[in-house]
């Protein structure tokens, strides 16, 4: 078995829920259900014996410690993560707690567990560290895509935290021998994400009538992934990846902000239009955000060169899945949307004013 931390959040639930679609191996998921984590996710897996979860803090050494004793995975995929940059501008404390000390705690654990294995069950396990292009800082409008060999240039509290993790993450491999792979996603969209994040933000103020916000100029611009794509780059990676190698995963969609706003509003027009009018007429526009990175671009040749792993969906053919998805569960977005992450983000926004 393998075990996922932070399997239910956006990307490890998408993740989880792929694996047991595909795969005959059963996951442990170890996640603390912080505000963005939601147990109504993983519904589907309610009393399938090849999930089992757990809530647990990844900073908690004894309990990872009793899992990996307990369960002996062949496998830590690392997806748990304080990861909103806006609220790493305003408390930074739990993204230092999480992406660092959890890290570490993982990898500590992960050691000690990895030490005590057999020689041949040494060499096949893996402990794959989930990061973000974003450690690499903000591209111009000119420059090349990031490369894995791109400086790290962390922008943002958020990004000092994830590339202080991907640091120690190679430490531990190349200190002590652990067979790491980390890979450095551009940004994720699809089913299940956070409705504080730009896209299904963006899908549900539309149909709430509410403002559309764009910030500074709309000009900044996003290289956008499918999240099932990333899942299966992350499945190839764990499969076949050099242990000690990083791994870009992009999927080659530069799209400006503004854009972005215009493409959401056009299909909600096709899948649920307004009784007047477009949705583009709820587009506002806001100031500019705190270190707001102006451009990401990733790429993400290496993975397709070494493990023939390419995208299977188009920005277009994504974003439509990914729009009527949302119109269609409306109601996995309000039960997440309440509760602890509405009085979560109160308490935040109450800090902030
Ligand atoms: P998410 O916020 O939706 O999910 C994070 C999950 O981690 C939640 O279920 C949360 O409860 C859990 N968690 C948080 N702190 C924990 C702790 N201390 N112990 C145990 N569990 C804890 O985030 P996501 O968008 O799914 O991102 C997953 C990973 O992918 C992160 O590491 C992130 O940096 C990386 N990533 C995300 C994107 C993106 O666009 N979303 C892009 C590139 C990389």
């Amino acid at each position: 078995m393998i075990l996922v931390t932070g399997g239910a959040g956006f990307i490890g639930a998408n993740f989880v829920l792929d694996w047991l679609d595909g795969v005959d191996e059963a996951v442990i998921n170890v996640d603390k259900l912080t505000y963005s984590g939601h147990l109504g996710t993983l519904r589907p897996l309610h009393g399938d014996p090849s999930h089992i979860f757990v809530r647990a803090d990844i900073c908690d050494r004894s309990t990872i410690d009793v899992l990996l004793a307990d369960y002996q995975p062949r496998a830590i995929v690392h997806f748990a993560a304080q990861n909103h940059v806006d609220y790493s501008i305003d408390s930074p404390n739990d993204f230092v707690h999480t992406n660092i000390v959890g890290t570490y705690t993982l990898l500590e654990a992960a050691r000690c567990y990895w030490n005590g294995l057999q020689s041949d069950e040494r060499d096949a396990f893996r402990f794959l560290h989930v990061s973000t292009d974003e450690v690499f800082g903000s591209l111009n409008l000119s420059d090349p895509p990031f490369s894995e060999d791109s400086h790290y240039q962390p922008d943002s509290p958020y990004c000092a935290t994830k590339a202080s993790a991907d640091h120690l993450v190679r430490a531990w491999g190349h200190t002590y021998g652990l067979p790491t792979l980390t890979t450095h996603c551009s940004n994720n969209y699809g089913p299940y994400q956070f409705p504080d994040k730009p896209i299904p933000q963006l899908i549900t103020n539309a149909l709430m009538g509410r403002a559309l916000p764009v910030h500074g100029d709309g000009q900044h611009v996003r290289d956008w992934l499918y999240v099932g794509d990333h899942c299966s780059a992350i499945r190839k990676i764990l499969a076949k990846g050099r242990p000690g190698e990083a791994y870009n995963i992009g999927g080659w969609n530069e799209v400006k902000n503004i854009d972005l706003v215009h493409l959401v509003c056009d299909l909600l027009d096709q899948y649920k239009p307004k009784r007047t009018g477009s949705y583009r007429d709820q587009i506002t526009w806001l100031t500019e955000r705190l270190g707001h990175d102006r451009r990401y671009a990733t790429d993400a040749r290496k993975l397709e060169r070494e493990l023939g792993w390419k995208p299977a969906e188009t920005f277009e053919s994504g974003l439509a899945r990914t729009v009527r998805w949302y119109v269609e569960h409306e109601q996995w977005t309000h039960e997440v949307a309440t509760g602890d992450f509405r009085d979560w983000v109160e308490t935040t926004h109450q800090k902030r004013a």
